[in-house]
């Protein structure tokens, strides 16, 4: 079956008498071009080892297995499950978790090796999975994500926006990130009231390395949590605000990622 047919989707989708869920997301990718323009942002490799979540009809799961060394595929869905285990199940190269990506231990899995992403990401949990990978140790060199165009200009914002937030800092705190295409509704099966787009994140060292992780992050929340106010009612720490090169009536979104770990470290070197 080819899965970019529409009429072969629907007949499928008959024949498992599947109705698609909204609460899981389960738009399905129906475009040739969509397709292609993923797996080639994804640079893939045999020596490459893929996480998908959601893998669906498995219309991207197909060419990841042709392409990468290994893939591991987590699908919450019972009949999605026991579809892809029935057609792609014999491929040597692939690992298939039947449950909820959010109840994964995502770090854990992604330590035993693996350096890619590729996935077409169920809107309502797409943003979650996506700072869990951001977060883990191991995080993945290279991320090939479809989101919802919301998030994705979230994920890629810069400074001085209105997007700009705790997902972008998240995001690009070691990854580069770009919005790598736009995606028409019609490129989904059932058409989605939401728009998405590709995002591709790069891994790249940081210049300036968190001293205390989880102070940076706490701090980055904490401080966007109320984005209206000045950084210095915020953070009250004048000194710590000067040593980090800081206008203390800077608000949270004129801060960049570099700005964030600098007076992150200087707060958590601060003595208590
Ligand atoms: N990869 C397929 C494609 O591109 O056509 C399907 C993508 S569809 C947008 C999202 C997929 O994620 C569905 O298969 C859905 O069942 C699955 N899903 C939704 N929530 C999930 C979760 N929490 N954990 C794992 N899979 C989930």
């Amino acid at each position: 079956m080819n899965p970019t047919r529409p009429t072969e989707v629907r007949d499928l989708l008959r024949r498992l008498d599947f109705k698609p869920s909204r609460v899981l997301g389960q738009n399905f990718l129906i475009d040739g071009n969509i397709l292609r323009i993923m797996l080639d942002a994804a640079e893939l490799t045999p020596a490459d080892k893929v996480l998908e979540v959601g893998p669906g009809l498995g219309v991207l799961t197909a060419p990841l297995l042709e392409r990468a060394g290994h893939v591991l595929a987590i699908e919450k869905d019972d009949v999605l499950h026991a579809h892809i285990q029935q057609t792609l199940g014999g491929a040597p190269n692939f690992t298939l978790i039947h449950g909820d990506a959010l109840h994964e231990n995502l770090p854990a899995h992604l330590a035993r090796g693996i350096n890619k992403v590729v996935a077409n990401l169920p809107y309502s949990v797409g943003t979650r999975i996506l700072v869990d990978l951001c977060h883990a140790e191991a995080r993945p060199e290279r991320m090939v994500v479809t989101v919802q165009r919301e998030v994705a200009d979230r994920i890629t914002a810069s400074p001085n926006t209105k997007d700009y937030g705790v997902l972008s800092v998240f995001a690009q705190a070691d990854y580069k990130s770009s919005l790598h295409k736009a995606i028409a509704h019609s490129c989904f099966f059932p058409v989605p009231q939401i728009e998405s787009a590709i995002v591709l994140l790069i891994r790249q060292p940081r210049a300036c390395p968190a001293k205390d992780e989880r102070h940076f992050r706490a701090l980055v929340k904490r401080c966007f949590g109320q984005r209206r106010k000045q950084i210095h009612s915020l953070v009250k720490d004048a000194p710590a605000l000067e040593r980090a090169g800081l206008d203390p009536k800077q608000r949270p979104e004129t801060l960049s990622v570099d700005d964030w770990i600098r007076l992150s470290n200087e707060l958590s070197l601060a003595p208590q």
